[in-house]
């Protein structure tokens, strides 16, 4: 069993990202409305996510850790319509197969918080206020092969601060900060949609950008497309989410880029952030596990809404 977590480590785990990414996830799930992320050596020497969410009841904590444990799936029939971001209960196990994993965590009801340590399964009471923190030690310690693949810290450390930046861009509902080696290198206040993608994106892409608000035919799709004045040098700033999850997927880009054809040249890149509403069961999220690929039933009709959209909002700022 441990081997399987390995490999599924594998396909989940690459980076500290990965690591941070599947950590936000699980306190979005929770409830969170601040979430605070903790980096020591980009990520590689430690990963602690913070959140104010529901918290693990005392006999729940050994089973985040197990493999298939998930607390947010029912049934079968679920899978077809998760609204959580995660969903395969795999995460934390695959990461505690490659990393040394601790787990804080407290309810609301519970007197005092318990502490988890995934490698000795120690459990002690701890103190914290309700919600959970998780704490991922020396990533690859006993897959030095792999370890070896992880770049500067400098470089871990932008991957990681990009993973939180997806997040935030979808909930602006929710604060995020980001410390490294003790120092605050990001912070996002909750907000209006409006301000955090100001606040993430820059104050001159709001003047550099038109709302996207259109609904083709079960697809809705909302957001910000950038003018061409927006339009940089590489796909950096380039972001797609299919119901609240952030993918990448080359459907959308073909279609938002098609949309640009006439405006865009010399290989310059579009600037946009957008929001793909379809429901659940025109759309397969379960293609990779890291869901960050879908597959949509109707990849016609969501290319052309897409297109449609970008079109759309484009015109408005020329008429
Ligand atoms: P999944 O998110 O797919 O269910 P994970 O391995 O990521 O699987 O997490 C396993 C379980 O641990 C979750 O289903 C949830 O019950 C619990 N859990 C993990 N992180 C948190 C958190 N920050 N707050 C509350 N519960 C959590
Ligand atoms: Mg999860």
């Amino acid at each position: 069993d441990e081997l399987i977590s390995q490999i599924a480590a594998g396909e989940v785990v690459e980076r500290p990202a990965s690591v941070v990414r599947e950590l936000v996830d699980n306190a979005l799930d929770a409830g969170a409305s601040e979430v605070g992320i903790k980096l020591l050596a980009g990520g590689v020497r430690s990963v602690v996510v913070e959140d104010n969410g529901c918290g693990i009841v005392e006999g729940d904590l050994p089973l985040a850790l197990r493999r298939h444990a998930t607390s947010k799936i029912a049934s079968l029939p679920d899978l077809e319509s998760v609204s959580t971001m995660g969903f395969r209960g795999e995460a934390l196990a695959a990461i505690a197969s490659v990393a040394d994993v601790s787990v804080l965590s407290r309810t609301a009801e519970a007197a005092h918080a318990w502490r988890l340590d995934a490698r000795s399964g120690e459990l002690a009471p701890a103190a914290r206020g309700v919600g959970t923190s998780v704490e991922v030690r020396e990533l690859f310690f006993n897959t030095p092969a792999r370890r070896k693949f992880l770049k500067t810290d400098a470089t871990e450390l932008a991957h990681c601060v990009e993973a939180v930046r997806r997040h935030a861009l979808a909930r602006p509902d929710v604060s995020f900060a980001v410390w490294h080696e003790g120092k605050l290198v990001e912070q996002w206040r909750r907000g209006t949609p409006e301000q955090r993608v100001k606040d993430v994106l820059g104050d001159d892409f709001v003047g550099q950008s038109r709302a996207v608000e259109a609904r083709v035919g079960p697809v809705t799709i909302t957001g910000r497309a950038g003018t061409p004045d927006a339009a940089r040098a590489r796909a950096d700033q380039q972001y797609c989410y299919v119901n609240g999850r952030y993918v990448r997927d080359k459907l959308l880009a073909h279609g938002v880029r098609s949309a640009y054809e006439d405006v865009l040249h010399g290989g310059r890149q579009p600037t946009y952030v957008l929001f793909v509403e379809i429901p659940p069961d025109r759309v397969d999220v379960n293609v990779h596990p890291t869901k960050i690929e879908v597959r949509f039933r109707e990849s016609r009709e969501v290319h052309q809404a897409v297109r449609h959209a970008v079109d759309a909002a484009l015109a408005a700022s020329r008429a």
